[in-house]
């Protein structure tokens, strides 16, 4: 069985059960992550010589996929949990590699990515939390603006300034036991992937080792460009296209029940056929463009990251303008909540937004694939 097959099995049995009341609730679907830490997908890409499953960013696509198109904000968390990790594995120290590597395939712990603030925004890349040295000790005060599985990660990855380089920046390990890391949960009011309770985690005089920085100090932007931003843009387009693909579905179910007095339903109406063929379509360009752009990834080709910032642009623009059309289908009576589809539309608007923005990738992507630098 291949492994998105494998996933979708395991999302049905553990994934599913628990998305209406992440929604309903703004729960963060707890169930769903215990049982994947059993099942092995928080060590999916840990090499096997350290105990993990060995994969690739196939396989990270595959799964983020698989469980999107049960519940996307179980996808979008296990995704972020991906991208902190590969963070880890391709730069930190063996000292960190060793500690959080183990955390993960003995105690199924997972992390999160805290990257964003409430002054630049979408341009996470221009941290401004402040970083100063004492007593051998780095020491972190600020506020990150949105971060994924608050509370329930045990690991947040955070991009600050340099202590010793004018405009360098830094990728760091905030262990969730940090003396004075506090999650300000009761700010999360998103309308959409209301599960992720990504809400402000605020940073007062913590205190870190050297051993928690990853990598040498100022080597955070290759990082941001080489592994962040590849395994966080393929896997927001994985989400975004297993939305894609539930929005399909949903309506479709949705517009067979509709009966009317006369017997006739939904389905059987011309312009409601062309709204589920564009929805079906969308679905399937989205999927078809985002396995191209994984495999380009682990292929090595020149334009792979290209191909990653197409692919999430599509899959987020297609789920819009899906959600939008069977908006139309679903009637008043999906308006009023009767049908998953609104759900579905209000988790379509947060892709987007989220960092960086797809306005500001369309322009990246006009940028890389005529050569030019992106920033
Ligand atoms: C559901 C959800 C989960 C999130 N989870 C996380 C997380 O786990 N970790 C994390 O670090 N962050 C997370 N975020 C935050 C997210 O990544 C963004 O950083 C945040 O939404 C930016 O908000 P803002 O209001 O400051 O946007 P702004 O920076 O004010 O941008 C607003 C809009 O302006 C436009 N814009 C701005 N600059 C440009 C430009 N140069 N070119 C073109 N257009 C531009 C874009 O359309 C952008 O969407 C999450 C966000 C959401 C919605």
């Amino acid at each position: 069985m291949n492994y998105y097959k494998e996933s979708k099995e395991f999302a049905k049995k553990y994934v599913a059960p628990y998305s209406k009341r992440s929604d309903e609730e703004g729960k963060f679907p707890c169930e769903s992550f215990e049982e994947m830490g059993k099942a092995g997908y928080f060590k999916l890409l840990i090499p096997e010589e350290m105990g993990g499953l060995g994969k690739s960013a196939v396989e990270h696509q595959q799964a983020v996929l698989a469980f999107a198109e049960e519940n996307p904000t179980a996808g979008l968390c296990y995704m972020m949990h991906n991208v902190a990790l590969m963070t880890v594995l391709n730069y930190g120290n063996e000292e960190l590699k060793k500690k959080i590597v183990s955390d993960i395939v003995n105690d199924n712990k997972f992390l999160a990515l805290a990257y964003s603030e409430f002054g630049t925004g979408t341009h996470f890349y221009i941290p401004e939390v402040k970083v100063s040295k004492e007593d051998g000790k780095f020491v972190f005060n600020g506020t990150k603006s949105m971060v994924t599985s608050a509370t329930h990660a045990s690991y947040y990855l955070i991009l600050t300034p340099s202590t010793e380089t004018e405009d360098g920046i830094n990728n760091w390990i905030v262990p969730l036991e940090s003396e004075g890391l506090e999650f300000i949960m009761e700010h999360w009011k998103g309308i959409g992937m209301k599960g992720n309770v990504s809400c402000p985690m605020k940073m007062t005089n913590v205190k870190l080792d050297e051993v928690n920085r990853i990598g040498e100090d100022s080597s955070g932007v290759n990082q941001v460009f080489e592994t962040v931003a590849p395994y966080f843009i393929l896997g927001l387009a994985a989400v975004y296209t297993g939305l894609n693909l539930k929005l399909s579905r949903v309506t479709n179910e949705y517009a067979e029940k509709r009966v009317y007095p006369s017997g006739q339903n939904l389905t059987n109406i011309e312009t409601v056929q062309i709204h589920l063929s564009k929805i079906y379509r969308n679905a399937l360009a989205s999927k078809a463009l985002t396995e191209l752009a994984a495999r380009s990834f682990v292929d090595g080709e020149a334009d792979a990251v290209a191909k990653i910032i197409a692919a999430r642009i599509e899959a987020i623009e297609n789920s819009v303008e899906s959600s939008t059309l069977a908006m139309r289908v679903g009637g008043g009576k999906t308006y009023n909540q009767q049908s998953e589809i609104q759900r579905l539309m209000r988790d379509a608007y947060a892709g987007q937004i989220m960092a960086p923005s797809v306005d500001v990738l369309t322009v990246w992507l006009g940028k890389a694939i005529t050569g030019q630098p992106l920033l």
